[in-house]
């Protein structure tokens, strides 16, 4: 039996799943079990921060093996301590709780926010999370997550979520006025709800309405973070710092990590026993995260951002192409064609993009280079134009 006969025996079916198998890889590129080779413009959903099989990663990860692979955290060990003071440091906040993906990331922020909540007084429990945000598939994060399509089916959902609308001022103001809040929750690029950037005039008045509602600024960097929409976490292109972020995917550069990063105003909201993860911290999948974040320097950031920039004005060159949004190598675009349509048209001539509601969405490696970013907007165009 094939690989693709036995998934679809065993495996439970909660993914549409492209036609491929892939089996091995190198840099931007991909190798399918069809022995063809494909230019990666997902990167495993925005985690293949360094591409497929980078050799320094598997240096870093494969030496941490060698020494041990796991312990609890009853001990201390020096990649998980490591990475936690890179990200307080590169960042200026001050604690990390870490866990094994995002929505544990994020589970970790909504916790936090409770525990905010309660210094404040009797019902300030309502976390503000935004319409068409996505914020994970644990109940929790699902009820933060602002999609009627992920609730159905598995009601009830926690309580305690109210929802405003993403860069409607008004509607944010409202939501804060006529609920007790005790945190807002939001992701500055909404990734899953179709590449929306929020604008800069929307996250002052965030900032301005968290002040006024003393409310905690929790930033979901899940997809953003780690360098992707070139900056090093996507809240710094506002200039401000949140009071808590959560980041995942990229920051382990192809093993599960999940990391919640808190600043002064929740680095002591948990006590021991408060929160805890078995395989939180580990320290095979930490090394790999600190020798990814080691190299997200400030000058290779603003070549991805430098990049970027050159991949969106390519795409908005073709014709038939109506739309391109998204920051660094986060970004969507709409056409004239279908996006599946576009999506199955580009694997077949060698190119995996992704789908983020009715758009394309590409997420290549940040190392990805602009003679794969020149053949990748080749295809696209025949895509469109086809
Ligand atoms: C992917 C994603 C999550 C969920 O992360 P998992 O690792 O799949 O649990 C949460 N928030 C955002 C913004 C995401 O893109």
């Amino acid at each position: 039996m094939n690989t693709r006969q036995i998934d679809s025996d065993y495996i439970a079916h909660t993914y549409a799943r492209f036609p491929l198998e892939i089996v091995s890889g190198e840099g931007a590129v991909v190798t399918g079990a069809d022995g063809k080779q494909y230019l990666d413009f997902g990167s495993g959903i925005a985690v293949n921060t360094f591409g497929t099989a980078d050799s320094e990663w598997i240096d870093a990860v494969t030496k941490q093996l060698s020494l041990f692979q796991h312990t609890s955290n009853l001990y201390y060990s020096k990649p998980c301590a490591e990475l936690a003071k890179m990200l307080c440091e590169r960042t200026g906040m001050k604690k990390v709780f870490f866990c094994n993906s995002g929505a544990e990331a994020n589970e970790c922020a909504i916790k936090l926010a409770r525990a905010y909540g309660e210094t404040k007084g009797e019902g300030y429990y309502n976390i503000i999370a935004l319409k068409n945000s996505f914020h994970g598939r644990t109940l929790a994060t699902l009820a933060a997550t602002g999609q009627d399509v992920f609730h159905e089916k598995f009601q009830p959902l926690p309580g305690g979520f109210v929802f405003a609308e993403a860069n409607n001022t008004e509607s944010l103001r409202k939501v804060a006025e006529n609920n007790k809040c005790c945190a807002v929750m939001l992701e500055t690029v909404q990734g899953e709800g179709g590449i929306n950037v929020l604008t800069d005039e929307f996250m002052n008045t965030v900032r301005e309405v968290a002040e006024k509602h003393d409310l905690l600024i929790v930033v979901d960097e899940v997809q953003t973070g780690n360098g992707r929409t070139g900056k090093l976490y996507s809240y710094m292109h506002y200039g401000f710092t949140p009071d808590v972020f959560t980041t995942a995917k990229g920051l382990g550069g192809g093993l599960p990590i999940g990391a919640c990063v808190m600043g002064e105003k929740a680095e002591n909201l948990f006590s021991p026993g408060d929160n805890g993860s078995t395989f939180g911290g580990n320290p095979v999948v930490c090394a790999g995260a600190v020798n990814i974040l080691s190299r997200l320097t400030d000058e290779f950031i603003s070549e991805v951002a430098e990049k970027g920039e050159y991949l969106k004005k390519n795409l908005e060159s073709i014709s038939g192409v109506t739309e391109v949004s998204g920051r660094g190598f986060m970004l969507g675009l709409l056409s004239e064609k279908d996006s599946a349509e576009i999506i199955a048209e580009a694997r077949e001539k060698g190119l995996l993009l992704l789908k983020a509601k009715n758009k394309v969405r590409l997420l290549p490696p940040l190392t990805v280079t602009k003679e794969q970013i020149d053949k990748a907007v080749e295809i696209i165009a025949e895509c469109v134009n086809g």
